[in-house]
């Protein structure tokens, strides 16, 4: 160990075991904060807190690393003083490895309200019109960056590539992202071609400014640069957002990885991703971006994703949202009032090792805050280790059975999914 916590070793990736027949794998990323053993899921903490939970608890519900966001934390409270902090995991006390997201995404998705994934009908709508006639849209684009309002207090901003960079080598991450231009399905196939183009170049120069910024700063542990992926449902765009970035080389700098980003229909999500995940190198890890509903995630690892991230288990578990084995409930029903038996039976979470269905529907009745703390300990416990699993199954060569028992019993009360 160095003298800042940090075990002083490079990044790496090392593929280990591949599903037969897939893309999928597993592997190993080596950070200067830690190892992450993949596929995994990683817990969001947003403005560098996950939400309701402290960082000891994170780590023992099996969490190897924590995602913050470079827009929010930008805004609040200043990559200056997370950068004399002694960066992201020195400032919130994390013992293991971190990200930042580049705040691409939430700049431009400021007033908009897309989202990442959008299970929606996409022929609805195919014009670039829908989003400019917004009248709330809080972000402008163009070719050098983003300019945009606060969310907080109004206050303009703008963010370039270099912005980016800066801002995201301040708040010292083990993983960073290169700033793009995040579309949606709405947009047209003319909007996603000259978009694409855009963030292929926005890619270059991070990786310049990037190059600069590990040279200044070498007092500071290396962080590893992830290009992020876009091209919406096209297959053309995909493996040519694929092959583009993979290739990318600014005097001696490339990505260490790659984000899988951008509107993906959700039918569409797998067959996407390994379009990706066929252009790009194996020896590089590959992040799917916003993903962390249990059939999404079982998609994403057998098409060669190999760490996810996504603000839904937490979210949910705000709202008395939590996971079983036999599906998604809400303790708000009046049935967990009396359910005197865990959350889910076969859940080794804190919540449920110590608790009662019942006493967290009474907490969450009673508006006490120890009611998100305990759902979320439990919502997150039960995607970490539903992606954990499917590692151990991709190692024991059993992934497709794994994925059959475990969707067909937690779709099995909503007759829409399919639990392919
Ligand atoms: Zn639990």
């Amino acid at each position: 160990m160095t003298h800042d916590g940090t075990s002083g070793e490079p990044f790496s990736f090392a593929p280990e075991r591949q599903i037969p027949g897939k893309l999928g794998r597993t592997g190993r990323i080596t950070t200067p904060h830690g190892e992450i053993k993949t596929p995994a899921f990683i817990p969001v903490g947003t403005k560098a807190t996950v939400k309701g939970v402290l960082p000891g608890a994170i780590k023992d519900l099996g969490g190897q690393a924590v995602l913050a966001n470079a827009y929010h934390l930008y805004l609040q409270p200043g990559p200056d003083i997370v950068d004399e902090a002694g960066g992201l995991a020195a400032f919130m006390n994390w013992q293991g490895p971190t990200f930042t997201d580049s705040g691409g995404f939430q700049v431009l998705s400021l007033g908009v309200g897309f989202k990442k994934v959008i299970a929606m009908d996409t022929e609805t709508f195919r014009s670039d019109e829908v989003i400019a006639e917004n009248k709330e849209r809080l972000a402008h684009v163009d070719d050098d960056g983003v300019t945009f309002k606060s969310h907080l207090d109004g206050s303009m901003h703008r963010f370039t590539p270099e912005v980016s960079m800066q801002v995201q080598h301040q708040l010292g991450a083990d993983i960073i992202f290169a700033f793009d231009e995040c579309t949606t399905l709405h947009n047209t196939r003319g909007y996603q071609e000259r978009s694409l183009e855009r963030t292929r170049l926005w890619a270059k120069r991070c990786l310049v400014e990037h190059g600069q910024l590990t040279r200044q700063r070498i007092h500071r542990p290396y962080q590893a640069l992830f290009g992020v992926l876009q091209g919406a449902q096209y297959e053309d765009l995909r493996r040519k957002a694929a092959r583009d970035l993979a290739g990318l080389d600014e005097q001696g700098v490339t990505f260490d990885g790659f984000g899988l980003g951008g509107a993906l229909d959700k039918e569409k999500l797998g067959t996407i991703v390994e379009w990706m995940c066929e252009e790009l190198p194996q020896d590089k890890p590959r992040h799917l971006l916003g993903i962390g509903e249990p059939d999404d995630l079982f998609i994403g690892v057998e098409n060669g994703a190999d760490t996810f991230d996504c603000v839904a288990p937490s979210r949910q578990a705000r709202t008395s949202a939590v996971f079983t084995v036999d599906g998604r409930v809400n303790l708000s029903n009046s049935k967990y009032q009396r359910q005197f038996a865990p959350i889910d039976q076969s859940c080794d979470c804190y919540t449920c090792s110590n608790y009662t269905a019942a006493y967290l529907a009474h907490l969450f009745r009673a508006k006490e805050m120890v009611a998100s703390t305990l759902a979320t300990i439990h919502n997150e416990r039960f995607i970490v280790r539903l992606v954990d699993q499917m590692r151990a199954a991709i190692e024991n060569g059993d992934f497709f059975d794994f994925k059959r028992d475990f969707l067909g019993r937690f779709y099995s009360n909503q007759p829409n999914r399919q639990a392919t």
